[in-house]
Formats: C-alpha cells, structure tokens, sequence
C-alpha cells in the first residue's frame, strides 16, 4: 500500500472519528488505538467522489479467541475498487482496523484481525464500517454496523440496562446478572453527581467462570505465574475478571462498581499517577466493602504512624494500603464538603491542575489545613503533620506475597 493512500485513508478514519464523537485531546490507555495524531485537514475528503457505490454484501464473524473475519461485497460505477480497509470502534477512542485481501473466487474483500495483535475479551462490542478506494481515486466510506467479538465455544449469560452490559460465563449462576444491573442501578445517581455526568458510553462487564477460560483471550501472554484476577480498560469500555472467589454478591456490589470507576477516572480525564488517589477513589464507589476499610487504615496508622500526604502518606504500600489509604481520605472529603467535591476535583484536574493542587483548589483551603483536618476527623493521637520525610533513596516496590484482591491497572 502506498503511503499517500495509508495517510489518506488515516485522514478519512480520523474525519469519521471526529464524526462520531467529541473532540479527542487525551487518549487514555488506548495502546492499540491506531488512529493518527496528525491535525485534520480543515475539510475531509468528500464522500465516494464522482463515483456511485454500491454495498452488496457485508459480514462479521468473530472467531474467539483466535480474532475477527470481516467480508464485503462491494462496487464503483468508475471502475476497479483497489483498496479496501475495514475499520472499527471499541470505545469512544479506540479505533483499529484491517487491510483488505480481494478474494476472486467469491469476488469478496475479505478483512482479517488477529487478536495476537492486541488481545481483547470475549463479547467486547464493535460498530466497524469500511473504507474503499477505486481505481479513479474516489473515496467511499460505507455506513457502519454494530458486532460483538462472541465466543462461540461457551455458554454465556448476558444482561443488560440503560447502565451497562454483563456477560458471565456459565456456570456462573444467572443471578450474576441481575445483582449487578441492580448495583449499577443504586449507584447510578452517586457517579453522576461525583463525576458531574454519567459515562460517556454504557461499560461491559465480562465475567469468566474459570482462570483457565480468563486466560485464554489473551494469547500474547503464558499463563503461568500470572496472579492478576481482571483488567479494566479503557480503550474497549470495561471490566473482565473472573469469578475467583465465588462471591456473586462481592462481583457486583465490589468490583464491577469499583472498576467502572476507573472507567470514569479516563472518561472524565482526571487520570493521575497518585495510585492512593486511583485506587481509593474507585473503591469509594463501592457499594459494600470487603472489610472495614477505614478501620483497617486506623489500625495502619496506629501501628506506623502516618505520614505526609505528600508522601503517599509515608506508610508501607503493599496490598490493599493504597486502596484503604486514599479511600479514608476521599471519605473525609465527601463526608465534609459534599459528594460533588470530587466533580470539582475532576474538573480541576481536567483544566491542567495536578491532583495535589486540584484539592485545595476545590476545597478553598490549603493542602496543610486539609491534612490537619483529616487527621482530626481520623482520630490520630496527634494530628500535626509531620513534617516532609527524608528522600529515601530509590527502591522497587516488595513484591506481595498474596494475589491482589483488585485488578492491576486501572
Ligand atoms: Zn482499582
């Protein structure tokens, strides 16, 4: 393929994208989005040129795990179509696509996706359309179709509201379901008032009954040794784990609710590397916690004293620490200005503001005078700041000795 022709097509993606959603400044963790970040042209290329097209036939067809199949049947009044390219949307951001191979026998372009490429869960959601050129140079891009990426080879449960959308793999019980759009349901107006709105995009859910079905989808990686039970991405818009434990009720009323937090923390553009501050707020959205969160951060405190926020807080970060640390901070703050203090956190943070100036900001107070309070309302023996701790030289992270209970990435 000629370069001129890539980066008109690139052009022609990135006109369709611009189309069908707001305008893009921040890519979340779309790794595998493969748009370009060249600026658009001021006016996109007219659609099909001077020739009439014809769309005879389309196809999908998901061959989980192993990737995706596309087919089109499709023609130009002014002549041979040369190029074709099928291209599709996980998410609000994260596009892909797939050069079209002309098969003469069934006179089909014919458009394969890998998923060794940039592996993908099963019943991830797609709305995929394509891109043609003929030999005239006239450019046609066709309308758009929604698909899931299905896996054909299990039994799955499937539910869904004006929330989300949950797979559970069987034999999973059914009743998965329902506990998680009723979840969903409850916390709905707590995200829209913390995030000032609600998702841009309804998440999936996609739970696996077994480690080894979990495992399967991602063919880039062995197996062996992996201790993560789910991820959490953005760029296809949801949560997969697997039912590891059992606990139906902890899935829906735990994970899920806190894992579609994350989801907002990219939505809503307010991501920061302070994994207390991520980690804590998303567990702030859960409904019921595993433990006494709070209890155990005091009980952390008590034992190591704790330290600066400036300083992560200064206490051991292993385990569930940052998740207990930064979740008994944002429940000091919603406790004492209001749940809408995160909305005016995130907005800070999406005007540019790190998080530690996004607080005060939205507070009205100092960092200090913030702390102080904190450490009043957690009942700390003294609750003077100390001051800054000396810069420690740079060590790795201990390596837990246990699988984490929550999903490594946000
Ligand atoms: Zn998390």
């Amino acid at each position: 393929m000629k370069l001129r022709t890539r980066l008109t097509w690139a052009l022609v993606a990135w006109a369709a994208v611009m189309a069908l959603m707001m305008p893009l400044q921040y890519l979340v963790t779309a790794q595998d989005a493969t748009f370009p970040t060249l600026t658009p042209p001021p006016s996109p290329t007219g659609n099909g040129g001077t020739a009439t097209w014809t769309v005879d036939s389309q196809t999908f067809i998901s061959n989980y795990p192993m990737g995706m199949e596309f087919t089109l049947k499709a023609s130009s009044s002014a002549g041979e179509i040369k190029n074709a390219t099928a291209i599709w949307k996980l998410s609000p951001v994260s596009l892909q696509r797939a050069a079209g191979v002309f098969n003469k026998e069934t006179g089909q372009w014919e458009f394969l996706w890998d998923s060794l490429k940039s592996p993908m869960p099963a019943w991830v959601g797609l709305q995929y359309w394509f891109v043609l050129e003929d030999e005239k140079g006239n450019d046609f891009t066709t309308n758009s179709w929604q698909a899931e990426y299905a896996d054909n080879t299990r039994s799955w449960g499937r539910a869904e509201s004006e929330d989300i959308i949950v797979y559970w793999e069987h034999p999973i019980d059914d009743e998965f379901g329902k506990l998680t759009l009723d979840a969903m349901a409850e916390q709905r107006e707590t995200y829209r008032i913390a995030w000032g709105s609600l998702l841009s995009y309804k998440p999936r859910a996609i739970y696996y009954a077994t480690r080894d079905s979990y495992f399967e989808w991602d063919r880039t990686r062995n197996s062996i040794g992996r201790r993560d039970v789910g991820q959490t991405s953005s760029s296809w818009g949801g949560t997969v784990q697997y039912n590891y434990n059992g606990n139906l009720r902890e899935g829906a009323y735990g994970t899920v609710l806190h894992e579609v937090a994350h989801l907002y923390q990219s939505d809503k553009r307010s991501t920061t590397g302070i994994q207390w501050w991520t980690e804590g707020q998303a567990t702030f959205f859960e409904r019921e916690q595993m433990y006494d969160y709070v209890g155990n951060l005091k009980a952390i405190a008590k034992q190591q004293g704790l330290g600066p926020l400036r300083s992560d807080w200064g206490v051991y970060f292993g385990g569930r620490t940052p998740y207990d640390t930064g979740y008994a901070f944002i429940k000091y703050l919603t406790d004492t200005y209001g749940l809408d203090i995160l909305d005016k956190i995130t907005q800070n943070m999406r005007a540019g503001k790190p998080l530690l100036d996004a607080i005060p900001a939205a507070v009205g107070k100092s960092l200090d005078e913030i702390e102080y309070d904190y450490r009043v309302w957690l009942g700390l023996d003294d609750p003077t700041v100390p001051t800054q701790m000396p810069t420690l030289g740079f060590s790795f992270p201990p390596t837990p000795t246990f699988p984490p209970t929550k999903t490594p990435k946000p």
